[in-house]
């Protein structure tokens, strides 16, 4: 079965879930438990156009 990735948009935790037959997408951030989640696309079967460039981090310095 495919395997969808997550990324946590209120902790930044990465997570991967199944995704089974007949079950909805949703899931919530396993670190956090916020709901908060964002699906990334992984590189799953050929026809990926060009890839995304490196976003940096934007934390401030301290
Ligand atoms: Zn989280």
């Amino acid at each position: 079965m495919p395997i969808f990735e997550y990324s946590c948009s209120s902790c930044g935790h990465h997570f991967e879930k199944l995704q089974k037959a007949g079950t909805e997408p949703e899931t919530k951030c396993p670190a956090c438990g916020s709901a908060e989640v964002r699906k990334e696309i992984s590189t799953f079967s050929g026809g990926s156009a060009a890839a995304s460039p490196s976003s940096a981090s934007c934390f401030s310095g301290g």
